[in-house]
């Protein structure tokens, strides 16, 4: 079945498998900053914005919040294939759009003069372009809309918004973190919380100490990103995962370790705060992606 909304460009030069590659949708807003572009759209209407784009389409756009993201894992791969040039399990970054393919060119020539690997451009004049997610096969979706975050969650992809952040990320390895309660795990303990306060909670867990959480939005990202980390050793992988939990390790942390190692899921480095600000960890560690309950809250409305 064909679309006459959607314009797909294929433009890689060796198409990954999308059964085994970890595919990745950004959208164009989050990849590029398009702040200007937008505000034109928003404020001067649909023709202004095209006619600006199509007068612009040499002119690079600069970098947005996800492009070292892009950056990250484009290295992964290169890695992954010095490995084992016949790797299968690849990133796949594809790129999702509300731009009309008539002002997408300047966002093909942007990718192609930073030297971003895409595989695919989706130029979809659409609303909702997130219904085109499960037919890409997409696993983790980012966004800097929190609509398409919400309608992305809705369908069951695993998403997160994109915040403007000022951390440099290292564009030599891949730095995931993610939080537990909502996040990897299902909000069951944060319910509890709620309802009886930090006691409640803790003998709560403590009851349940054996029995696996159950799982959060972001399990089945967490636990592909996982099988490609365990492709490397400890010294010198370009992926490194964080756990960083407002949990206390004393009271909270058995569940937590027992329910990683029953999903097989390793984690480099575990940070139990016990309520304390994750700011100044964060910022430490420098990741690429941050996922917490931003997600659990987007989930709500
Ligand atoms: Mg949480």
């Amino acid at each position: 079945m064909s679309d006459p909304e959607t314009t797909i460009i294929n433009t890689s030069v060796n198409p990954k498998d999308p059964k085994e590659a970890l595919v990745i949708a950004v959208t164009t807003r989050a990849i590029f900053n398009l702040e200007k572009e937008h505000e034109i759209f928003l404020t001067k209407g649909k023709d202004e914005y095209v006619k600006h784009q199509q007068e612009n389409e040499n002119n690079s756009l600069e970098q947005g919040t996800a492009f070292a993201f892009v950056q990250a894992v484009q290295f992964v791969n290169k890695k992954l294939l010095e490995r084992n040039p016949e790797e299968k399990k690849l990133f796949d970054v594809i790129v999702l759009s509300n731009n009309s393919p008539e002002s997408g060119a300047r966002i093909i020539n942007s990718a192609k003069q930073h030297g971003l690997e895409i595989s695919k451009f989706c130029f979809v004049s659409d609303e909702d372009s997130t219904q085109y997610l499960k037919t890409h096969n997409v696993k983790l979706f980012l966004s800097a809309d929190r609509k398409d975050v919400c309608n992305a969650l809705q369908r069951g992809v695993s998403a997160a918004l994109i915040f403007q952040q000022e951390i440099q990320a290292p564009t030599n390895q891949l730095r995931v973190v993610f939080d537990g309660d909502a996040v990897l795990f299902s909000d069951e303990t944060d319910r509890v919380f709620r309802e009886k306060g930090l006691e409640g909670a803790i003998a709560y867990e403590k009851s349940m100490e054996s029995v696996p959480m159950g799982e959060g939005p972001l399990k089945a990202f967490a636990l592909h990103l996982g099988k490609i980390r365990n492709k490397f050793g400890q010294e010198d992988s370009p992926i490194r995962t964080y756990l960083v939990t407002a949990r206390s390790g004393r009271d909270m942390g058995i569940r937590t370790i027992k329910t990683l190692r029953k999903w097989g899921l390793a984690i480099d480095e575990a940070f139990f705060m016990d309520g304390a600000p994750k700011g100044p960890i964060l910022s430490k560690i420098q990741p690429h992606i941050f996922f917490d309950d931003g997600l659990h809250n987007i989930q709500g409305t």
